[in-house]
């Protein structure tokens, strides 16, 4: 039977438990898998687990008990996707690319594919950035695989997401040297993770608290907050200030940009920074709706902005498609004050002080947008 609950195109859910359950049980694959910030703040809804106990350590705690090899919180690569991101956009917008039109976010493949076919003339605008979960899975298949000495073929990559749109944006393949294969093997939603954890008769309360693996186990608040509306722009502006002006900004200074409802705004939160001099006009908007009534109005030019941030679903991802469902009830931003209370709650709340992001770059990548970090970790946008 097909469900449609995604709220960015009537796409039909389907179930890829089966092939997590296959790649576990071939003793050829490597399987790791990562968990995307969203799904901390829906997985317990019904495991009867609240807020409080439902910690993404238990959810990494269930999988490696389903026999995961290496388990992995995604607020890793948000954080990688922030020292991406944040530095593409400082370097456009001081080359002057960016009096015309906006820089737009592009972790979201639902805004993604919206762009592409309504306001195609606007694709050149988007962020080379590939999505943290595209992200992880070509840091896997590189850094990982030759960490842990094998050949990316044996990595089978698996991302659990709140989101039925990543399952397509999982067809992104990695060439990297020789071609890689995909980035990312399959998806599977909170919904299926919870069916996954019922199916291997886990007991959500013996679940512990227990840490992703090395070399990618943590993840700063900045890249917990990516799971809620705001959250991409809020971690993006706290890395470029600090660029500008070495040093951290103070907690809470760039808290305008999030939202707490859909209908305040119509869903678009403006903002303007001053950071050491510099002036950066943001917006932050969630819903297709929302977003073509702002793209009309940049169009038409009765608004301004640097840089945007779309999230097609209302709320952002915690509002996404392939979180547990509640009939009738709205929990988007619920679920994102939740989010916003782990980023309060952080030891690191920057991307640019994670630790494991600061080695993959010394180790690795050499620095944001290096030659190898847009092998690796850009895309070009194809008209497909
Ligand atoms: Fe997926 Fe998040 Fe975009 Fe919704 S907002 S389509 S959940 S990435």
């Amino acid at each position: 039977q097909c469900i449609t609950h995604c709220p960015v195109g009537a796409l039909s859910e389907r179930d890829d438990t089966e092939l997590v359950w296959d790649a576990i049980a071939d003793p050829e694959k490597i399987v790791v898998v990562q968990v995307a910030p969203a799904v901390r703040a829906s997985w317990g809804e019904q495991l009867g687990l609240s807020p409080e106990e439902a910690k993404v350590g238990k959810i990494l705690d269930s999988l490696k008990r389903m026999g995961a090899d290496y388990v992995f919180d995604t607020a890793f690569s948000a954080d990688l996707t922030i020292m991406e991101e944040a530095s593409e956009f400082l370097e456009r917008f001081t080359a002057g690319e960016l009096k015309e039109r906006p820089m737009f976010t592009s972790c979201c493949p639902g805004w993604v594919r919206f762009v592409k076919s309504q306001f195609p003339h606007m694709v050149k605008d988007l962020s080379t950035a590939k999505s943290p979960q595209q992200m992880f899975g070509a840091v896997m298949k590189s850094y990982f695989a030759e960490s842990i000495g094998v050949s990316p073929e044996k990595i089978f990559s698996v991302s659990v997401m709140p989101c039925l749109a990543k399952k397509s944006e999982r067809e992104m393949e990695l060439f990297y040297g020789e071609y890689a294969g995909h980035e990312t093997d399959v998806v599977i939603t909170t919904r299926e993770l919870v069916k996954m954890i019922r199916s291997a008769h886990i007991k959500p309360d013996t679940l512990e608290d227990i840490p992703g693996d090395n070399p990618m186990s943590v993840g700063t608040g900045a890249g917990i907050i990516f799971g809620a509306t705001g959250g991409v722009m809020e971690a993006a502006l706290r890395t470029a200030y600090f660029t500008l002006k070495k040093e951290n900004p103070p907690a809470g200074t760039f808290k305008q940009v999030r939202s707490t409802g859909f209908q305040e705004n119509n869903g678009i939160q403006e903002a303007e920074f001053d950071i050491d001099g510099v002036k950066v006009r943001t917006a932050v908007v969630s819903g297709l709706g929302n977003t073509r009534e702002l793209l009309k109005k940049i169009e038409r030019k009765e608004v301004q902005y640097d840089f945007v941030e779309v999230m097609a679903c209302p709320g952002g991802c915690v509002g996404g498609g392939g979180q547990l469902i509640h009939d009738g009830k709205e929990l988007a931003f619920e679920r994102g004050k939740n989010l916003y209370y782990l980023d309060d709650r952080s030891e690191v709340r920057c991307s640019h002080d994670n630790p494991d992001i600061k080695k993959l770059y010394a180790e690795y990548l050499e620095k944001p947008l290096s030659h190898k970090a847009h092998l690796l970790l850009h895309t070009e946008h194809q008209m497909t």
